[in-house]
Parts: C-alpha cells; sequence; structure tokens
C-alpha cells in the first residue's frame, strides 16, 4: 500500500469541506467578498427571495408598509417577466429590487458562460420596468463558486448573503418559524448597548422558485407578529443599499 495515501485522502476530504464551506457558508469569503450582516446593531435588513409572488407580494407590501419597513427583493427574472405591475409597485413603495437569477438553478455546477447569463436575463427583465439595472444579487441556495460573485461584480452588482435563514422555504408551523426568528430580538436586547458592531440580513422567501403563486401564508402571519416586536426593541428596518452604510451614533 502507498503510505502516502492516507495523506493524500486526508488533504483531498479537508480541501473538499474548505470548498464546501467557502460555497455554502453564509458568512465565508472564500469565493470573493460577499456583504452578509449590516453596518450597525440597530439596521435590520429583511431580505425576500423568489417572488415577485401574486398570491404573497401584496399583502406583505401592506404590512411592511405600516411599519415603514423598507425591505429589499430578490427577484427570479421569469418571474419578474409574468408580473411587471407587481416589480413596478414593489420598487415605487421604496423597497429595493435585485438580482436572483433567471430561473433559480445551482450555479455551483454552472460554467461561466451559463452563470453570466442567467444574471444578465435577470438584470435584463429588471431594468426594462425599472429602467435601471439592480446592483446587487443573491445566488439562489446560497452557492457560490469562484466565478459566481466575480461574474457579479463585472456586472456591477455586490453579492449577498445572511446572518439568519429561518427556513420559511418549507411549509412549517408557524411557531417553529417565530421561534425560529427568535435570534432577531436576542442579537437586538444583547447589543442594546452598543452602537459599533453589525446588524443582522434577514433571508425570508415571498415566493416559491418553482412557480408563482407558492404558499408563504405563514411568513406573512410571522411577519405579522414580530415586526412590531422588532420595531419596539429599537430596530431600524433598512434595504440593503442602506444597510452598508455607516450611520453617525
Ligand atoms: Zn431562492
Amino acid at each position: 500500500m502507498n503510505e502516502l495515501l492516507p495523506i493524500v485522502s486526508t488533504i483531498t476530504v479537508a480541501s473538499a469541506g474548505v470548498v464546501a464551506y467557502g460555497a455554502v457558508n453564509s458568512r465565508a469569503q472564500l469565493f470573493g467578498e460577499t456583504l452578509y450582516r449590516t453596518s450597525s446593531p440597530r439596521k435590520l435588513a429583511i431580505t425576500f427571495d423568489d417572488g415577485p409572488n401574486p398570491s404573497l407580494t401584496p399583502k406583505l407590501l401592506d404590512l411592511l408598509e405600516k411599519y415603514d419597513a423598507k425591505s429589499t427583493f430578490f427577484l427570479i427574472g421569469k418571474f419578474v417577466r409574468e408580473c411587471p405591475d407587481l416589480v413596478r409597485e414593489t420598487a415605487a413603495r421604496g423597497h429595493l429590487i435585485a438580482n436572483h437569477t433567471q430561473t433559480h438553478p445551482n450555479l455551483f455546477w454552472l460554467s461561466p458562460a451559463l452563470i453570466r447569463s442567467e444574471m444578465e436575463q435577470c438584470s435584463g427583465a429588471i431594468g426594462e420596468i425599472l429602467g435601471t439595472p439592480p446592483r446587487w444579487f443573491r445566488p439562489p441556495y446560497g452557492f457560490r463558486n469562484p466565478w459566481v460573485v466575480s461574474t457579479a461584480t463585472e456586472l456591477s452588482m455586490r453579492t449577498v448573503m445572511w446572518t439568519l435563514l429561518p427556513g420559511d422555504w418549507k411549509l412549517r408551523p408557524l411557531e417553529t418559524l417565530i421561534h425560529n426568528l427568535q435570534p432577531i430580538v436576542n442579537h437586538a436586547q444583547q447589543n442594546r448597548a452598543q452602537s459599533q458592531g453589525a446588524g443582522d440580513v434577514l433571508c425570508l422567501h415571498d415566493g416559491g422558485h418553482r412557480g408563482l403563486n407558492a404558499d408563504r401564508t405563514n411568513t406573512l402571519k410571522a411577519l405579522e407578529y414580530c415586526v412590531p416586536r422588532w420595531r419596539d426593541v429599537g430596530l431600524e428596518f433598512v434595504t440593503i443599499e442602506e444597510a452598508v452604510h455607516i450611520t453617525a451614533s
């Protein structure tokens, strides 16, 4: 037996582990710099993926307006083409529109050319409706490879991940979802006395990548419960654009 074999396989397994970390971990910077937290513990960036969703987004916009909670929507290009008025309305009500690819593939397995095409098609769909292309991008499933962040950068977009992913893309009991959102209040209370540091980027879903009109009722109900509580602990709701600004405090 080759005595180096165990060492080589250990290195291979370790390398695979590093690649997996860089590809999946929401805070990993291995495959390019990403934004995953806000610039202040008082700022909460609520973000929504996989829309627009005609059966839910309009109700969500009403809820967000009630609390003046400006948010960021990472949209799927093929749904943008189907619901241009909803995209227009989301932007008109003060939210930030961002790119979540054209068809929601796992980019980890795609060639650089296909990655670029997925991003360009989505930006094109948004740009035609809003007049300007998006400046922010989130990869489907959070998967990155060495070309994802760099391609987004070439297309003048920064890549956004998250600090909290409560798993609302699965149908879960409302109590479970509210429980999974508890860290937001915990962090706010821990950081109440601090003006320095970082705040949460929350990743929720107002749509579903398999088709329009996904059932996201529990996401809406969880927010109806949580948003006033987040406001009451002193959190300020910001878009991703506002999340990166350093505010004097
Ligand atoms: Zn997604």
